[in-house]
């Protein structure tokens, strides 16, 4: 599935083919810091399928408990996030931050991951109150 994504400041916009069945939400301590959220979703592109249109992003590399690495990338004006990627050669896997995509509505999650991390209400936000703005 073709999709694209703008940072909200409009300096980065990249195009990118993903699979609209791999679609996670990550609950992991990373992923609550890097995303300042509760939790983030993600969906995985084809091998090396991103292409940035316009600007550049800025990158910030992960060291995870394993020692793994990981490339995170942000516009480095108004720090929306745009995907992370294993660091070093071969093939790109991108994780791509649903919300900065204009298709995020279509992509629906099928999994939730690092469930141990997760906030203790993660799986109350449908009972909460509801309001169509602030
Ligand atoms: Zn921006
Ligand atoms: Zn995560």
């Amino acid at each position: 599935m073709k999709v694209n994504g703008t940072c909200h400041c409009g300096q980065v916009a990249f195009n990118a083919t993903v699979d609209p069945n791999k679609v996670i939400i990550c609950h992991c301590s990373d992923c609550q810091v890097t995303s300042g959220s509760a939790f983030r979703t993600i969906v995985m592109s084809e091998p090396d399928a991103v292409e940035f249109t316009k600007g550049s992003p800025k990158s910030y590399i992960k060291t995870a408990d394993s020692g793994n690495k990981r490339e995170l990338t942000f516009c480095e004006n108004c720090a929306s996030p745009f995907y992370s990627v294993t660091v070093g050669d071969g093939p790109k896997i991108y994780g791509i931050r649903v919300g900065v995509l204009e298709q995020r509505g279509e992509l629906e999650p099928r999994k939730q991951i690092w469930c141990q991390s997760a906030v203790n209400w993660a799986g109350k936000v449908d009972s909460y109150p509801k309001v169509d703005m602030q």
